[in-house]
């Protein structure tokens, strides 16, 4: 058996269970447990608060878990990144009140700033040599300036809305973070083994996140030069349709390049285009 710890409830909460799910394990939930057996793999899911995640894969409570990577970095336990997983992108920015005056991060000297990330900042200060007073706070950190606690403030950013309505402009990036997969250094082997067959799923799973499965109506002629369009695993499929002179196309298109690849077989002659999405890749 191996336990993953995830957030209980919070931003990382609904996408770290839908990765569990996605991957084809089942388990019982309700937001009122603290753990679930899944019901058709060896894995219990512990249900914690996102600070307290690096710290107990790190002690071995949990064997593996799924938390920011400001968290994990900010708190400084052993635990291993296994796999990046794309979700929950913001990143750890100073920020200050609109009209006050700011050059550069030299002008922090001196300064208060609250955060909930002491660590974090401390570091990226020090690589800059400044010497500022760091206020720690456990939440609303961006009221902070406003009710007279500290000059700036150094907090999470994903659009910038909520430093805007707080009457805060953004002036530097500390920390670029996205969800990470940890691990504890030491699993037993059959800890271990139980990890491999969890990431070969999730590989499968993000594989699949990004491609889309492409079908098209060809006349004969154009086959070759559609096929040259179209990229994909070995060779797309091609198969007679009922009307005489043409053929039908599969493939598999990556979603950065779909919008080009649809304009280019559209222009070689590609008709009746469907594009469907794709569950799991196994390559
Ligand atoms: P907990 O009660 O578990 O301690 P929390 O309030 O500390 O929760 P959340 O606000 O739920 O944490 O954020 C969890 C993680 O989600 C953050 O550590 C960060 O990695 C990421 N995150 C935070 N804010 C955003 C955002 N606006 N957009 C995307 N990701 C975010
Ligand atoms: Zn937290």
């Amino acid at each position: 058996m191996l336990r993953i710890a995830i957030q209980k409830s919070g931003r990382l909460s609904e996408e770290s269970l839908n990765l569990i799910r996605e991957c084809g394990i089942s388990f019982i939930y309700s937001s009122l447990k603290l753990k679930t057996e899944c019901t058709n793999f060896p894995l219990e899911i512990l249900f914690l608060r996102d600070d307290d995640i690096p710290g107990y894969v790190a002690d071995g409570v949990a064997d593996i878990g799924i938390v920011g990577e400001n968290v994990l970095v900010e708190e400084g336990k052993a635990a291993l990144t296994v796999e990046r997983l794309g979700f929950s992108k913001c990143r750890l920015s100073l920020a200050v009140p609109r009209g006050s005056e700011y050059e550069s991060v030299q002008d922090l000297n001196g300064k208060n700033i609250a955060t909930s990330y002491p660590n974090l900042l401390q570091a990226f200060l020090d690589a800059r040599g400044v010497q500022a007073h760091i206020h720690t706070i456990s939440g609303s950190v961006e009221i902070a300036p406003s009710i007279g606690l500290a000059d700036a403030i150094c907090d999470i950013v994903s659009s910038g809305s909520t430093l805007i309505s707080n009457g805060l402009r953004e002036v530097e990036r500390v920390f670029k973070s996205e969800a990470v997969l940890i691990a504890n250094p030491e699993l037993p082997q059959e800890k271990q083994e139980i990890l491999d067959k969890l990431l070969f799923r999730i590989h499968a799973v993000q594989r699949a996140s990004r491609a889309k499965y492409i079908l098209l109506n060809s006349p004969n002629d154009k086959i070759a030069e559609i096929s040259r369009l179209l990229p994909s695993i070995k060779a797309p499929t091609v198969l007679p349709l009922a009307e005489e002179g043409w053929s039908s196309l599969h493939s598999v298109v990556n979603e950065d390049d779909f919008w080009e690849i649809i304009e280019k077989i559209k222009a070689a002659g590609a008709q009746g285009i469907l594009v469907v999405p794709i569950e799991k890749m196994i390559v």
